[in-house]
């Protein structure tokens, strides 16, 4: 059985939901994005890349492995 390829984060990586502090929209936010991550709702900042791990601005309600 051929399986698909997954994409297997780098382990301390991951990904967390995210509540905006503006408008309260929950996104998901990989916690080494090194894109600058924006509220689809308001447009707020929710993260910004630091170099190495992302600085995430909001309220981090879990994290999803
Ligand atoms: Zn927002």
């Amino acid at each position: 059985m051929k399986k698909d390829h997954v994409l297997v984060p780098e382990p301390s990586s991951k990904f967390n939901k995210v509540k905006c502090h503006e408008c309260e929209e929950e996104q998901i936010v990989y916690s080494h994005s090194t894109a600058q991550v924006i509220c689809n709702s308001c447009g707020n900042i929710l993260s910004k890349s630091t170099g190495s791990k992302a600085k995430i601005n909001g309220k981090i309600l879990e994290s999803a492995e």
